[in-house]
Parts: C-alpha cells; sequence; structure tokens
C-alpha cells in the first residue's frame, strides 16, 4: 500500500470521528455512540493502519473473508464483530471467532450460536437485528420475535443479548431517516427498562450516521465513508 493510501485513510478515519462529535454535541447526545469500522471487502493491511491509530473494533459481514482476516491479524487485540447475514452452517465459526454478533434475526441461529460458544470463551455478545420499514427487507425480526428470543436468551449461557442493530431502507432524506431509528429507539427504551444488561443501539452508517446519532445510537457502523468505496 502507498504512503498516500495511508495518510487518506487516517484522514478519513478522522473525518469519520469528527462527524460523530459535531453530531454528537449538536444533538447533546453526551454519550458519544462507539465507532464501529466496517471492514468487509477491505484487506487486513488496512484494517491494520487503521487499528495503529487506536482503533479497536470492527465488523465484517462474510464469514470466510473475515476468518483470513481474524487470522491473520491474530497478534492484534482487535474486538471482532460480525454483522452480515448468518447461515445455519456458519454459526460454528462465527461462534468461535468474534466477540459480538449483531445480525441475530432467528431463534434457531441464538440457540446455535449459544450451543456452539466455546466455554473458554466469555459469553458471545449479541445484538438482535430488527426488521425496519415495511419494504421486502430480506433480514431482521418482528418485535414479538425480538421479545421471544430475549426471554429465551436468559437460559443461555454461552452469550448475552445486549440489545438491537438495524439497516432502515435507504434514504436520502434526513428526516425519514430520523423517523425509522426513532421508531426503533422507543423499542430500544423498552427493552432497556425491563432488561438491566442491555446497553446497545446499533444504527447509522455512512449515509445516515447524524440521523442516527440525534435518535440514540449507542454504535455506528462505518465501511465506506473510513476505508472507500467497496471492490
Ligand atoms: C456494510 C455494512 C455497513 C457499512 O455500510 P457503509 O454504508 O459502507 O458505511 C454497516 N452495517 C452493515 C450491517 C453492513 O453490512
Amino acid at each position: 500500500m502507498t504512503q498516500l493510501n495511508k495518510h487518506q485513510l487516517i484522514a478519513d478515519l478522522a473525518r469519520v470521528n469528527q462527524r460523530i462529535d459535531v453530531a454528537s454535541e449538536q444533538y447533546q447526545q453526551f454519550n458519544k455512540p462507539r465507532l464501529l469500522a466496517v471492514s468487509k471487502k477491505h484487506p487486513a493491511a488496512k484494517i491494520k493502519i487503521i487499528y495503529e491509530q487506536g482503533h479497536t473494533e470492527f465488523g465484517e459481514s462474510y464469514v470466510q473473508e473475515a476468518l483470513a482476516k481474524v487470522k491473520a491479524l491474530s497478534d492484534l487485540n482487535i474486538i471482532w464483530h460480525f454483522i452480515g447475514p448468518i447461515q445455519s452452517n456458519k454459526t460454528r465459526a462465527i461462534a468461535e471467532n468474534f466477540s459480538w454478533v449483531q445480525s441475530v434475526d432467528r431463534m434457531k441461529i441464538l440457540t446455535r450460536l449459544n450451543n456452539q460458544r466455546p466455554e473458554s470463551l466469555p459469553r458471545l455478545n449479541v445484538l438482535l437485528q430488527l426488521k425496519v420499514g415495511d419494504e421486502n427487507t430480506k433480514s431482521g425480526a418482528s418485535q414479538n420475535e425480538i421479545l421471544s428470543m430475549l426471554e429465551a436468551a436468559k437460559n443461555m449461557k454461552g452469550l448475552q443479548v445486549r440489545g438491537l442493530m438495524c439497516i432502515p431502507p435507504p434514504s436520502s432524506d434526513f428526516d425519514e431517516q430520523c423517523d425509522y431509528f426513532l421508531e426503533v429507539w422507543n423499542f430500544y427504551q423498552q427493552l432497556k427498562t425491563a432488561n438491566s444488561e442491555i446497553d446497545t443501539l446499533s444504527m447509522g452508517m455512512s449515509g445516515d450516521l447524524e440521523a442516527a446519532i440525534k435518535s440514540g445510537s449507542t454504535m455506528v457502523r462505518v465501511g465506506t465513508d473510513i476505508f472507500g468505496p467497496r471492490v
């Protein structure tokens, strides 16, 4: 990687952190959201550069690709989040190699992750993915399904449900973005009131992180605006 790319990457990371700072201040979110750097489709060398800036949390969406990077970067203290669609035959690899899974949207996957989490590791941190918007989005669970999974998870020793993740339908309209996020925030508050271990609301990406912060996000997931376009 050229020197120029490295400077670009560091500058882009700084710009994203600044957007988070500005939005947090503007919307008076005194608990600034954490930044998850979404590194899918980008090489391990770029992750290492971001890591050297003091950033430790990275998100991946494709199991095979992620495992190669987890292995290549195993000497670094990275906290890996799995954020992609989950097939049942991939749950073991996810349970064994990640600290967080943000895209759990059905009971079968939740149960398998719990059973397959090695006892030698701390509990797997789980976010349940809430379906948002009434278009035919492929992934995400209904509020009722989430309540059932949360109840079942109380008896699961291999994992801990920490909150919600959502991917609303793409919109370039700020108010519409906020409408989706506020719907999620309301449900999150309801869960948080009844469950003391719920503390994470993962929402906001490159195109809508300001609206997410205005709406109470505790974690934004940014790929493109840090790493550039995915090829
Ligand atoms: C790819 C991805 C992101 C990052 O999206 P950008 O628009 O590139 O910032 C965030 N969350 C999930 C679940 C993703 O799959």
